[in-house]
């Protein structure tokens, strides 16, 4: 592959970048059909030495990876050192399986062990599978799987990221990330954002481009070019300098260009992305998804460990406000503490809020959390429910705040009962968020976590723009404020659709805040109500952005 060619995919990430590919090695299985060792102590020998080159490989990427990137990594290399596997596989070798498979083997019984211990031993079962996965490709002599090694600023492809393989990322060699499968609301592309690295999802045959190869993606447009001309390079620079230079001139709240307030303000995941989005220029957080603190925790946090937590996250913002989303587990944030058995359609389930009715206590031991902190701190705390679908729910989690001492309830808009009767709900509480992620797929019928139906997910779906104006309308007439924090809400010309429809605040990763407030900042409110009445006329979501982007300002959309 070695033409020029361009592919399209879904831009999650915003900026562009252009560099050699790294392709992320997929697992490795040992062979099926692999004869016993001839030597049994020679092959012993070549296990032991596969764990080792293992452990060392990973200590060294530890040494130079930033302090999660670190932990993980040096967690991950102590159990390639456990004398264990190697004595487990040496066993098996005896018996007379094939020197891969003895290490598969090995693993597969210690994580059979690891299980039945639970707790912290349980949640190390991925890192021990992926130590096997390593050491079984070193011994068939074939790529370690994972990240490869970078030396120098790279494209990283890959069909997909763990999470976990996302949060080591060293975020000074990886300019850029693509990959085959993922969707706008994947955990890649939340992570992605989060870290501030331009990211294409959905892109087709990506994992087939040779590594080496120079491409250029656009975090922002989806477009992926692969072999670029130094003109095409050159072009998308200018355009990076052309938009460093327009967001450079604008800092604080956001407002649209004749002073309509529309607050900027920051997705985060836990303490860490507090820090980093606290030190940018947002009016504090408008979604703190809990859940992500605790995906790999298999009991119950505790009153004392969630208000640690809690105010690791909160205080960073001084008297910014932060909106704490209270557990939304289940489907596609499955919590081990929190499960309540298999469900035909977990997506349609006792998710989010509804969990409350079977365990209160997960809902207060939270509220009671963050009221010690909200007390403690003095700080501006806004907590807020997912999946509220009617109007009892909202009174019912409102009661349930007050009780506990904490001033704002609010709730999040992302069922579509809920929005099309956001008068009603909103009249129960101080403030609704949008939740375009969910929103998005519960009015088109169309699964988040499946990436083949992007289309259906795209949040410019005439029908999604539909229901918000509906929420935004039920919203204007309580006189309550309705923000936004669904991945809708960074997208720039998205944002002015938004602000026309009604919406008071935006809620994204903090490094999408400086193109928005650009955005709104080119534009009056008039103007945002007219591209809003603009998309909405559309009959298709390919449509409805293309007349907003011919109607915006073309200065604006000339850098996107
Ligand atoms: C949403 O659904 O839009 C949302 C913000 O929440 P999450 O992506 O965590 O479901
Ligand atoms: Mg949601």
């Amino acid at each position: 592959m070695s033409e020029l060619e361009t592919r399209h995919g879904i831009g999650v990430s915003p900026g562009t970048a252009s560099g050699p590919v790294v392709q992320v090695a997929p697992a490795v299985r040992a062979p099926a059909a692999e004869p016993a060792a001839a030597d049994p102590e020679a092959a012993i020998e070549q296990i032991r030495g596969a764990l080792a080159q293992v452990a060392a490989d990973l200590e060294e990427r530890a040494a130079r990876a930033d302090e999660t990137g670190q932990q993980i990594l040096k967690a991950t290399a102590l159990i390639a050192r456990d004398k264990g596997l190697v004595k487990s596989a040496g066993k098996l070798v005896h018996a007379g399986t094939g020197p891969a498979n003895a290490i598969t083997g090995a693993v597969e019984e210690f994580a059979a062990q690891f299980q039945a211990l639970g707790g912290l031993f349980a949640e190390r079962v991925t890192d021990l599978r992926d130590v096997g996965s390593r050491a079984v490709a070193a011994v068939l002599g074939v790529p370690i799987p994972g990240v490869p090694e970078m030396v120098e600023p790279s494209v990283v492809v890959a069909e997909d990221l763990a999470p976990a393989e996302t949060a080591t990322l060293d975020r000074h060699k990886v300019i850029g990330i693509i990959t085959s499968a993922g969707g706008r609301t994947s955990h890649t592309a939340i992570l992605a954002a989060q870290m501030g690295i331009p990211a294409v999802v959905q892109v087709k045959a990506a994992t087939e481009i040779a590594p080496g190869t120079l491409v250029a993606l656009d975090g922002d447009t989806g477009e992926v070019m692969i072999n670029p001309s130094p003109a095409y390079v050159a072009a998308q620079e200018e355009k990076r300098k052309k938009r460093t230079r327009a967001i450079a001139g604008l800092s604080g709240a956001g407002s649209t260009r004749d002073a309509h307030a529309v607050a900027l303000l920051a997705n985060i995941g836990g303490p860490e992305d507090a820090v980093a989005a606290a030190a940018q220029d947002v009016e504090g957080v408008g979604l703190f998804r809990t859940e992500f603190v605790f995906l790999s925790a298999d009991r119950a946090p505790t009153v004392e460990e969630q208000a640690d937590i809690y105010r690791q996250v909160i205080e960073p913002f001084g008297e910014r406000r932060v909106v704490v989303r209270t557990l939304d587990a289940g489907a596609d944030k499955p919590l081990k503490f929190a499960d309540l058995g298999p469900e035909e359609n977990p997506a349609l389930g006792r998710r989010g809020l509804r969990l409350s009715a079977e365990r209160p206590e997960l809902l207060d031991s939270q509220l009671e959390a963050l009221a010690v902190v909200a007390r403690e701190t003095g700080a501006d705390v806004r907590v807020m429910a997912p999946m509220v679908a009617t109007a009892e729910e909202a009174a019912w989690f409102n009661r349930r705040v007050k009780e506990n001492g904490l001033p704002k309830a609010g709730v999040m808009i992302e069922v579509p009962a809920a929005a099309l009767r956001s008068e009603h709900i909103l009249a129960e509480v101080e403030f609704g968020s949008l939740g375009t992620n969910d929103l998005g797929q519960y009015t088109m019928a169309a699964d988040r976590m499946q990436g083949e139906l992007a289309d259906l997910l795209d949040p410019w779906q005439p029908a999604v723009l539909d229901v918000i104006a509906a929420a935004c309308l039920g919203a204007a007439r309580t006189g309550r404020p309705m923000g936004v924090c669904g991945e809708a809400g960074g997208d720039p010309l998205l944002a002015l659709v938004l602000a026309g429809l009604g919406v008071t605040s935006l809620s994204m990763a903090p490094a999408k805040v400086p193109v928005v407030r650009l955005a709104l900042s080119m534009h009056s409110y008039p103007e945002c109500q007219r591209l809003a009445a603009v998309a909405r006329a559309a009959r298709t979501a390919r449509d409805a952005l293309d007349a907003v982007r011919e109607e915006a300002n073309r200065e604006l959309v000339d850098i996107l």
